[in-house]
């Protein structure tokens, strides 16, 4: 089995660690053999912008790094297959969401309330373990149905079986990885037009969706105060005196509420007092008397026919008559 996680550039010792606080068993169906530690976030497959807008997110997330703990999983061989190629993903648990949903428009009205009052922009505040409970769920995205690879083991008699067909309860899984790499990561994969539609992968992809909208949003500076005296600025000073003079956007609408009766009469056109059969129709075209179709040689035909290369051909005895 390939290394497909390109995991080998992570040291023994951080693997040994990972595997061990994950129980030495694949996070989603508790196999127990050929175990791989892998990325949430992808060193090569998602590249550097997604670390970078996750940096930009909030500044508690500075320290995250693709190598890190937080960012490293176990799976089986099956699972880790799905997982980077997008058949299965990780989200945050339904109850999660909805918390990261609250807290971001909570917090975001902070903010905006600061900037309004004059003050810097304060940064926005993720909730984060312990506050926010660590809980995921398996998603399938394009797998119609879970294969179970595992069933539980000795070791492990309580290894849940995920359920992909949402028939049954499952329980949520806690883990110590960053909410915020596996909401990013699952973004794509939720986004595939192969999507197997289902009530839990539809609301995963609703979710996921808004919440990396949320979080792209960026406060917008208040609109400066006018501070410069027309009087100090001459030119600023005859530049709102003429802005005054100028005649108010012609606007159809007010036009007609004020004067319905004098827009047919003043210099400005005024599209709506147009009649209609000022509107040259195909049926206005065809009642005016002046107006026939072209005579034309090929008789029923009549203009109506589409020229061809043939009839720009000059023919030789035409021309001798
Ligand atoms: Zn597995």
């Amino acid at each position: 089995m390939p290394d497909l996680s390109n995991s080998s550039v992570l040291s023994s010792h951080k693997k040994v660690y990972v595997r061990h606080r994950m129980g030495e068993v694949c996070i989603l169906c508790g196999c127990p053999s050929s175990i791989d530690v892998a990325h949430i976030l992808a060193r090569n497959a998602h590249g550097n912008a997604k670390l970078d807008e996750l940096w930009k997110w909030s500044i508690q997330l500075d320290g995250f790094k693709k190598d890190n703990p937080e960012n490293l999983v176990c799976f089986c061989a099956t699972h880790h297959r799905q997982y980077i190629s997008g058949e299965i993903t990780i989200v945050p648990s339904f109850a999660v969401r909805q918390r990261m949903i609250e807290q971001e428009i909570q917090d975001f009205q902070r903010r905006q309330l600061a900037v309004s009052q004059g003050q810097p922009d304060p940064g926005r505040i993720l909730l984060m373990p312990p506050e926010l409970t660590a809980e995921f769920e398996y998603v399938p995205v394009e797998v119609p149905l879970y294969f179970q690879c595992h069933t539980s083991s000795p070791l492990h008699p309580h290894t849940f079986m995920f359920n992909s067909q949402d028939i049954e309860q499952y329980p949520l899984r806690r883990w110590d990885i960053s909410i915020y790499a596996v909401l990013m990561a699952a973004s794509q994969p939720l986004a595939s037009p192969a999507r197997i539609l289902s009530p839990r992968s539809d609301a995963a992809e609703r979710d996921v969706r808004l919440l990396i909208q949320l979080y792209r949003r960026q406060i917008a500076p208040p609109s400066l105060p006018i501070t410069i005296s027309p009087q100090e600025w001459p030119q600023i000073r005859d530049f709102l005196a003429a802005a005054e003079r100028m005649p108010p956007v012609w606007n159809t609408t007010t036009r007609v509420q004020e004067s319905p009766g004098e827009a047919t009469t003043g210099a400005t056109p005024d599209l709506l007092t147009y009649e209609d059969e000022q509107i040259v129709t195909p049926a206005v075209l065809s009642s005016r008397t002046h107006w026939r179709p072209t005579e034309s040689k090929y008789g029923d035909e009549g203009s109506m026919r589409f020229a061809t290369s043939s009839d720009f051909v000059i023919n030789s005895n035409e021309l001798r008559e």
